[in-house]
């Protein structure tokens, strides 16, 4: 693989950029492998990376029913974070955190991580109380956290309307400074790149329709070209997580598939230098290097497979965003698609071996699975690997919600708008 530097910058725009090579190969599939991963978004691809790269595990498939990054992985706001209050999310998140700060360099990609900070918003005393608990709870396992004041809010960000006659006046937020972006297409072509580089074979237009089964383990998987053979595999399809395990037999999981959109305005001068949330609803905006302002809100609100949202949901993010920043009135949307989403019943993620032998399961990413990408394939390449998981999803199970050890960071309940 050619190394990305700037001399071979300089070589090729010397020799016209006629000598680049395609990122990754157009890999056909082969008849049988030591892994195969059922998913080319951003878990499948970290997953297949980190099993090459730390484990030695090559003979492996990455089988991608459409295009790499054509999932969640190139959908989303990219907002990346592990502010998180629960022992088992706040390690696990800071894993993810830790493996971005060097992602770049790793990867020899440039996935443009941008730690800008996190910024939510607090518009009561009680959210004060509940953001310092968190922050604490937060700067207690080493990640960093700080309560700011209503004028510390309103110095970060100029536009935000902290006037004491706002309608959800603001009175403080919390801030992860280490938190931030990274450009979403950008992890999923480089993850694939590297574990191309490393043998990986990353077939696309590729759907699996159904399991190989030798008793009751899973040997492999049936596809649109053909049956291929794998000691191990591992699921990790993101909001199709339900119709794909049924075709493995499972049929009750605990999870539903619903849509999030993401809206895009036009471009702008510099405005917001950081993600902002707003605590009076569920509107997050933060400003692209392109200069477009990046929003999103809530889930649509039904169970749905398409990969487009409705108009209510644009009008609710609008208000918010609006309620925040007055002066966007004119502004013009560009932008809207949805990608669907792994809603989990306690809002944490399931990174586990079973149930049955043959089989992984990495799924339940609900809003947050981008920021969990480099955690996510760490911990499940670990899994597939050794058979056993990493100590860091030990704790991810699919039987915790069967024997009532549920992860539920907001203590919202079986409820998946609220997680
Ligand atoms: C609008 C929106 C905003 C979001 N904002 C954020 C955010 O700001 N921060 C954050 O951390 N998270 C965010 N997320 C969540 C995050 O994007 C997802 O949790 C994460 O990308 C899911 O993992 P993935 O990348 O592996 O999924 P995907 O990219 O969806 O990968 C799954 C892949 O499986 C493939 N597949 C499905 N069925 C089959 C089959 N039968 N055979 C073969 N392949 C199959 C799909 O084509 C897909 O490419 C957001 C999501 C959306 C939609």
């Amino acid at each position: 693989m050619a190394r990305y530097s700037v001399f071979s910058l300089l070589a090729q725009g010397l020799a016209g950029h006629r000598g680049w090579k395609p990122a990754w190969r157009k890999a056909a599939p082969r008849d049988r492998y030591d892994v195969v991963i059922v998913g080319g978004g951003g878990h499948g691809l970290a997953t297949a990376y980190y099993l090459a790269k730390e484990h030695g595990v090559t003979n492996v498939a990455v089988v991608e029913k459409g295009w790499v990054g054509g999932g969640n992985v190139g959908r989303n706001t990219t907002i990346v974070r592990s502010n998180y209050m629960l022992p088992d999310n706040t390690r696990f998140y800071e894993l993810g955190m830790k493996l971005w700060e060097g992602l770049s360099h790793d990867l020899n990609f440039n996935v443009m991580f941008s730690q800008r900070g996190v910024l939510n918003l607090a518009h009561t005393p009680s959210q004060m109380d509940a953001f310092a608990r968190r922050g604490n709870a937060m700067r207690l396992n080493g990640v960093d956290a700080e309560l700011l004041t209503r004028d510390q809010v309103a110095a970060m960000a100029p536009g935000l309307d902290v006037s004491p006659t706002a309608r959800f006046p603001i009175i403080g937020g919390l801030i992860q400074r280490r938190g931030g972006t990274a450009r979403h297409d950008a992890v999923a072509w480089g993850y694939a790149r590297g574990a191309d580089a490393r043998g990986v074979d990353i077939i696309e237009n590729c759907e699996v329709t159904g399991f190989v089964r030798e008793g009751s383990a899973i040997t492999g998987v049936e596809t649109s070209r053909g049956t291929i053979r794998a000691a191990k595999v591992g699921v990790a399809v993101a909001g199709n997580s339900s119709p794909v395990l049924r075709l493995a037999g499972f049929d009750r999981l605990p999870l539903e598939s619903h849509l999030l959109q993401a809206f895009v305005s036009e471009p702008l001068k510099p405005l917001i230098h950081t993600v902002i949330t707003f605590g009076a609803g569920h509107l997050y905006i933060s400003q692209s290097d392109k200069g477009g302002l990046v929003f999103g809100g809530d889930l649509d609100g039904y169970n749905s497979y398409a990969q487009r949202g409705n108009l209510p949901l644009v009008e609710d993010v609008a208000a918010e965003a609006l309620t925040m920043f007055p002066n966007l009135g004119r502004l013009r949307l560009l932008r809207h698609w949805a990608g669907i989403m792994d809603m989990s019943m306690d809002g944490s993620p399931i990174i586990c071996k079973g149930p049955v032998d043959g089989l992984y399961i990495n799924s339940g990413w609900c809003y947050g699975g981008f920021k969990a990408t480099p955690a996510s394939g760490w911990c499940f390449a670990h899994t597939i690997a050794k058979d056993e998981p990493h100590e860091l999803n030990a704790a991810f199970t699919l039987d915790r919600f069967q024997r009532g050890y549920a992860i539920d960071e907001k203590g919202a309940g079986p409820v998946p708008g609220h997680h």
